[in-house]
């Protein structure tokens, strides 16, 4: 009975580990330490808060940069969340891209802020930040869609879709999902085709950025051409609640 109690801590511990890895990359090694300690939860809080600011200088030795968490300016991170999750990580080429971008915004619309969403953990390549498997060198980079009152859809920025038609059949497994349940959470925002699709079309023009996600429906309605504008597939996460670019 010892025995079996002591495997289902193991396991316990092992799924908290797994959990806040996937979430935060550097949490479940946080939770590893603070096992030690005696007051495991603020433990881990503590080791987890100083880890995390860590991170911010470390990263650079890992060819990565953190996304200004504390800044008011063209380019903010959307929500804290990202911060506190250490998904705010970008090389220094994407940091620049992703600062032009955001400048050119401002410049030609003022008062423009560009949100920036998931971008890639602090270390090593090949680490994928779930649920976007191919965010796992820092030269990828989620933004929100720009909206008429400038408050975003939805409270993380994923989500709000701009629905339209797809060819895409409804099967499963299939990570398009349309969160129809999260719906009746949704700020009612008005999307603004005008300055999402000036940014579209600044992104297609930098000669740093390779690729573009965007739903087909969007390009149409938006009327942006670009070979660098391309469909995810109908297995991937939907592109019409957000913006994804990659070098
Ligand atoms: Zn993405």
């Amino acid at each position: 009975m010892k025995a079996f109690i002591f495997l289902l801590q193991i396991l316990w511990h092992f799924m908290i580990f797994a959990v806040l890895t996937i979430l935060t990359q550097i949490g479940g090694i946080a939770w590893l330490v603070a096992l030690f300690f005696k007051r495991r939860i603020i433990a881990f809080l503590g080791i987890y808060f100083v880890s995390s600011l860590g991170a911010i200088f470390l990263a650079p030795h890992f060819g990565r940069q953190a996304l200004p968490c504390f800044s008011n300016e063209n380019l903010v991170v959307a929500s804290p969340l990202y911060c506190v999750l250490n998904r705010t990580y970008v090389t220094p080429e994407m940091a620049g891209v992703a600062g032009d971008l955001a400048e050119r915004m401002a410049t030609e619309f003022p008062g423009t802020q560009t949100r920036v969403l998931d971008a890639s953990f602090p270390f090593w390549d090949g680490f994928p930040l779930i649920p976007h498997l191919s965010h796992d060198d820092g030269e990828k980079l989620d933004i929100a869609f720009y909206y008429q009152n400038d408050q975003m859809a939805s409270p993380i920025g994923y989500w709000g879709f701009e629905d339209g038609p797809t060819q895409c059949p409804d099967v499963w497994p299939t990570l398009r999902w349309d969160m129809a349940w999260l719906a009746p959470f949704m700020r009612d925002t008005v999307f603004d085709e005008t300055r999402t699709r000036a940014a579209l079309l600044q992104l297609s023009q930098d000669p740093r950025v390779s690729k573009i996600l965007l739903e087909p429906h969007l390009e149409t309605r938006l009327g942006v051409r670009s070979n660098k504008i391309r469909f995810q597939g109908c297995r991937a996460a939907r592109h019409d609640d957000h913006i994804h670019f990659q070098l």
